[in-house]
């Protein structure tokens, strides 16, 4: 039984627009759409998955687009900042590419790594951290960006909250330690060199509380490899949290928790992981629906609006400004 969290498995946030949101995250960051499916509560809308080449756990951004979905209004209580990797070096190629999209952003220096910040379409903001952790791998297939300079998946998450404590306790139960600090800004990670294994707290005591909406993190979910290690962990947090039962998630096993600044918490398995039902080669191309939703198949690609899949960066220029 490992002792802490292996950092993150996805983030899923609320979009509106489905193919603006699509075209954001494959055309202009270069990331994979990994899974196409449905909300399984809201089966006339879509549940995106995109990630890296493969899908792997600690690449999967996920998004619940609604059409016409009002905005979110960020604030505390609510994940505020979600940061993937970006290898040491590639920082003139990103900026470069977010200027000729019409994406502005700032820079920052954070615990001696450069951040570049910007918000995606639905105003969620976005990190990209250039470290040296962040090794190139294989460029996602129909990315235009090269794999020197490609998405290396999740390097961590800023919560906004309005106190501390109990919110660090609770990250101690998980295993996470207290590994830094810069002004109101408190760094946690997990054990080990998993992706995504850095959370933030910044503490602000008068922040408004959050409202959710298109651009707002839903929840985070942490990564545990398997159902045992995942029942072990449900264990250990019931004295502190309400937890709920498993959930078949179809492509991970889940599940949920609030942590005491507001944040939905979730555990998620390894297995089976996004190739249960499509091959490396074909990921995210057709709809995939659960096998209790097959029989309504015709019914739900009727409802689902219709997707145009590997635009160019070039092609949505217009789209994103
Ligand atoms: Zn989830």
């Amino acid at each position: 039984m490992a002792t802490s969290i292996a950092g993150l498995h996805h983030v899923t946030a609320i979009a509106s627009d489905p193919q603006r949101n699509l075209d954001f995250y494959t055309a202009v960051l270069g990331l994979r759409f990994v899974k196409r499916t449905i909300n399984f509560d809201d089966p006339g809308t879509y549940h995106f998955y995109f990630g890296d080449h493969t899908g792997k756990p600690g690449t999967i951004l996920t998004f619940f687009p609604w059409p016409g979905a009002r905005r979110g209004r960020a604030g505390a209580g609510e994940v505020s900042a979600t940061a993937f990797s970006i290898p040491l070096g590639s920082r003139p190629f990103w900026t470069a590419r977010l200027t000729a999209n019409g994406i502005s952003f700032s820079e920052h220096l954070r615990f001696n790594a450069s951040v570049l910040a910007f918000q995606d379409p639905d105003g969620m903001s976005i990190e990209l951290v250039e470290h040296n952790e962040a090794h190139p791998g294989t460029a996602p297939r129909y990315s235009d960006v090269p794999a020197e300079y490609a998405v290396q998946g999740f390097y961590g998450v800023t919560l906004l909250l309005n106190r501390l404590e109990q919110s660090a306790e609770l990250l101690a139960v998980l295993g996470t330690k207290q590994i830094a600090q810069e002004g109101n800004r408190i760094r946690f990670a997990s054990e080990g060199e998993a992706l995504g294994r850095f959370l933030d707290i910044v503490v602000d005591p008068k922040a408004a509380h959050a409202a959710p909406g298109a651009g707002s993190v839903h929840h985070i979910a942490f990564r545990t490899p398997d159902d045992a290690s995942q029942a072990e962990w449900r264990k250990i947090l019931a004295p502190h949290v309400h937890v709920t039962t498993v959930q078949d998630r179809t492509y991970f096993r889940s599940i949920y928790f609030r942590e005491p600044g507001g944040v939905l918490y979730e555990i998620a398995t390894d297995i089976p992981g996004f190739l249960i039902d499509e091959s490396v080669e074909s990921l995210g191309e057709t709809l995939r629906l659960p096998e209790w939703y097959e029989p309504r198949r015709p019914a739900i690609e009727a409802a689902v609006v219709p997707l145009v899949l590997h635009k160019s960066a070039s092609a949505i220029t217009e789209v994103v400004k």
